[in-house]
């Protein structure tokens, strides 16, 4: 019998390894194990100490982005810690996640960059989650953003500026800022609620001001509100008219002409 090996290949967070593979129905699970703390406080009597280490006998289940255009999970027995004074038995929550959800970090920014040029419901259906989560995605990813700046080093030569809406049960707009620099692997940098002027301006605030002198091109679509801030933001930037935006834009104007 012939035997080929096929090699799938994975970015992994900081720290995060594959222990094993397995292939699930039409996706795909890897067993995740990560680097656990050395000492643990309890969240209940304030107590430190070495970490005591257990596993509970069962499994979770996280999505993460797909392969092949098939879902991938992340599989693990949660690990807990039980402290010796209370007998509190607390998880030790992954890198890769937020606590109370069943998705990794990085399948919440993918489902941010899938929301431009489409719609919750769209999004929820091409990947198999509800319009209810597509929602609560973006609205933590809204949270956690506000918080956080871009890391300083990082060097982005690239930007795209897009609007994504959320129509259908909440009226809600948001801006999101992307790193254009890898144009295959478009990563989001900021998000911010709203889609005028000042939205666009605190996700490019997210930048360090040597970083925005840095960025030679930026995407957006024909929006004044995004390419003035681009303009005045990004001082070397040179806008590009992305083709998509362009067509979208042209799509609007034969609109607007046939409804007259
Ligand atoms: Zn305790």
């Amino acid at each position: 019998m012939a035997t080929a090996s096929i090699t799938i290949e994975l970015d992994l967070p900081d720290g995060v390894e594959v222990r094993e593979y397995e292939r699930h129905g039409d996706g795909h699970a890897f067993h995740v194990a990560w680097p656990l703390p050395d000492r643990c406080r309890c969240d209940r009597c304030g107590h430190e100490q070495g970490t005591r280490l257990e596993h509970k006998a069962t499994f979770y289940t996280v999505r993460d982005l797909d392969i092949w255009g098939q879902p991938s999970f992340w599989v693990y027995q949660p690990p807990v810690h039980h402290c010796p004074r209370c007998g509190r038995r607390q998880h030790l929550l992954p890198p890769f996640k937020r606590a109370d959800v069943t998705y990794t970090y990085r399948f919440e920014r993918h489902v941010l960059t899938a929301l431009i040029g489409s719609n919750e419901e769209e999004v929820a259906q091409r990947l198999g989650i509800s319009a209810e989560t597509v929602a609560l995605i973006v609205e933590n990813q809204l949270a956690d953003s506000q918080a956080k700046q871009v890391a300083p080093t990082r060097v982005i030569r690239s930007v795209g500026m897009d609007e994504i809406s959320l129509k259908k049960r909440h009226k809600l707009y948001a801006t999101i800022l992307t790193d254009l620099s890898d144009p295959i692997r478009p990563e989001v940098l900021a998000v911010a609620a709203g889609r005028d002027r000042a939205a666009a301006e605190t996700c490019l605030n997210k930048l360090s001001p040597p970083q925005r002198q840095a960025v030679a091109s930026h995407r957006t679509d024909m929006s004044p509100a995004y390419l003035s801030a681009c303009k005045d933001l990004l001082p070397n930037s040179q806008s590009v008219i992305d083709r998509f935006h362009v067509a979208k834009q042209l799509g609007g104007v034969a609109d607007a002409l046939r409804k007259k």
